[in-house]
């Protein structure tokens, strides 16, 4: 039996660049770092002692001084609808965080978390009615991709930053799993499969794209006009002018040659009016240049139980509630008759409180 040591460290929050030095540290050839990798990201291994082609002495090492797993599912529940299966995980320190495995005819996505609860607070969303307890460190991030993949026995290929809390807030952090997930030695996904949603945290988006990841971008508009989106996000949590954080998202679709999504959530007489799609359409007009790569996408409010208990402060009382099914397909034709490309994304997992905006207690 491996004798421990006291203070084990979690082995995904080590950046794969550092495990070659942690490597020779120990008395090992460098080389040797590139099979451990291969290991634990590749074949998903969580027991050292079964990395067969590492020396004896090196699993020992790391099976005294680190550990693989640091989550465990604590439930889980299947879509009878669409397959979709939400996750949750609790933490060594005993949080939950929530997970989706969205799977599809030809592609096999996970949704997840980057933080404990949200500090945004968006009105609509089940998970920002979670007080924000802290961030997922880096290892946590990926750590939910490998559980996803070897609970279902799939490889996974696509992942969406949209579950619980602001990617960018916990930005080190995000970057770091992103780069993992994209390497080809470790996830090898394809940089177009990852998406990261950010509700517009202006100064990250252009620090971001000077990052290079290459992924894609969505940003979580919802209005075309500032005193809309403030009944829905809090701006004094999100200080932002819509114009600004189009701006920022087109720099950053700019600088990595990637499509970026508008995410407009659709909410019954809030912002589904003709005037307000027409004004939609102007703002994009303005700001967008005939060679960016633009789609939006609608979504249609997903009633979460939280409505209440959001916009503290906030001076809007409006219910939220779904819009009509052929409202979505009326603001779909007329932006699409306008040349936006639009797509009305379906709900996956509404059955089981999977969909957007629906990831909390
Ligand atoms: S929509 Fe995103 S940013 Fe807003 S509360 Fe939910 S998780 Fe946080």
């Amino acid at each position: 039996m491996t004798k421990e040591t006291g203070a084990k460290k979690f082995f995904l929050d080590i950046e794969p660049d550092g495990i070659e030095k942690l490597i020779v540290a120990a008395g090992h050839d460098a080389y040797r770092a590139a099979q451990i990798v291969t290991w634990v990201y590749q074949k998903q291994c969580d027991d050292f002692s079964t990395c067969t082609n590492i020396p004896a002495d090196l699993r020992t090492y790391l099976s005294q001084h680190y550990y693989l797993r640091s989550m465990t599912i604590a439930g889980k529940k299947m879509s009878a609808i669409d397959g979709t299966v939400r996750y949750e995980f609790k933490t060594r320190d005993n949080l939950s965080v929530f997970a989706v495995f969205l799977p599809t005819r030809d592609r096999r996505t996970v949704c997840i978390s980057s933080q404990v609860g949200c500090p945004i607070q968006c009105r609509f969303c089940a998970s920002g009615a979670v007080k924000m307890k802290r961030n997922l460190t880096r290892g946590e991030i990926v750590e939910q991709v490998l559980a996803l993949s070897k609970d279902t026995g799939q490889r996974i290929t696509g992942v969406l930053f949209m579950g619980m809390g602001e990617p960018l807030l916990n930005y080190n952090a995000v970057v770091s799993s992103v780069r993992s997930l994209t390497d080809f030695h470790q996830f090898g996904i394809g940089r177009r499969h990852i998406t990261l949603s950010t509700v517009g945290i202006v100064p990250l988006i252009r620090r971001l794209a000077e990052e290079q990841l290459g992924v894609r971008l969505a940003l979580s508009l919802h209005a075309p006009d500032d005193d809309v989106r403030r009944t829905l996000i809090s701006e004094r949590v999100v200080p932002f002018r819509i114009v600004d954080i189009l701006e920022a998202g087109l720099f950053y679709s700019r600088k990595n040659k990637t499509r970026l999504t508008l995410e407009y959530i659709v909410f019954d007489g809030v912002n589904d009016d003709m005037k307000t799609m027409k004004s939609f359409v102007d703002l994009i007009a303005r700001h967008v240049h005939p060679t960016d790569l633009l789609q939006v996408n609608l979504i249609a409010y997903n009633d979460t139980v939280h409505d209440s208990m959001h916009m503290e402060g906030s001076k809007t009382r409006l219910r939220l509630a779904p819009p009509r099914r052929e409202t979505m397909e009326h603001i779909k034709n007329f932006l699409i008759k306008r040349d936006i490309l639009a797509i009305i994304r379906e709900p996956k997992g509404a059955d089981i409180e999977a969909a957007c905006g629906q990831l909390g207690f």
